[in-house]
């Protein structure tokens, strides 16, 4: 059996989730245009466990969050294009105009997402309830 250890859209470097999520040459524009990790040196070359280090350290829990769904956005646009979809811009990526914000004081948040597996009828729903601070009161799927 031949294991597949290149990564699928470069061919060129190992696949490995810090080449997937970040240190993909064409991520640079991503990685740029986010701006979280302005000033680090090399940092299309730290390892994932790194980045998160360093991310943890430098940057508000906001844009950490912001940090959480850049990077699974990544990791879908990735995904999409292998399965033979096409290529989501990277302004699509970043998106760092979306801010999710707190609610009012003394009033909660209620986000929801729903998925829809229309082929096999199937269908989830993931809840979180937030306070006013950000603290997860509940969350369900
Ligand atoms: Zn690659």
């Amino acid at each position: 059996m031949q294991v597949d250890v290149l990564c699928k859209l470069c061919g060129n470097a190992l696949k490995t989730v810090s080449h997937a999520l970040w240190g993909y040459s064409k991520l640079k524009s991503i990685r740029l245009n986010c701006g979280m990790m302005s000033g680090v040196e090399r940092v299309d070359e730290l390892a994932f466990l790194d980045l998160m280090l360093l991310s943890s350290s430098r940057l508000s829990r906001a844009e950490l969050e912001l940090l959480g769904i850049v990077l699974w956005k990544v990791w879908f646009r990735r995904n999409r294009v292998i399965h033979g979809g096409s290529l989501l811009q990277h302004e699509e990526v970043v998106g760092c105009s979306y801010r999710w914000k707190l609610s009012a004081s003394g009033s909660l948040k209620l986000n929801v997402d729903v998925v829809l597996c229309v082929d096999k009828q199937l269908m989830g729903v993931g809840l979180v309830l937030r306070d006013h601070s950000g603290l997860v009161v509940r969350a369900a799927a």
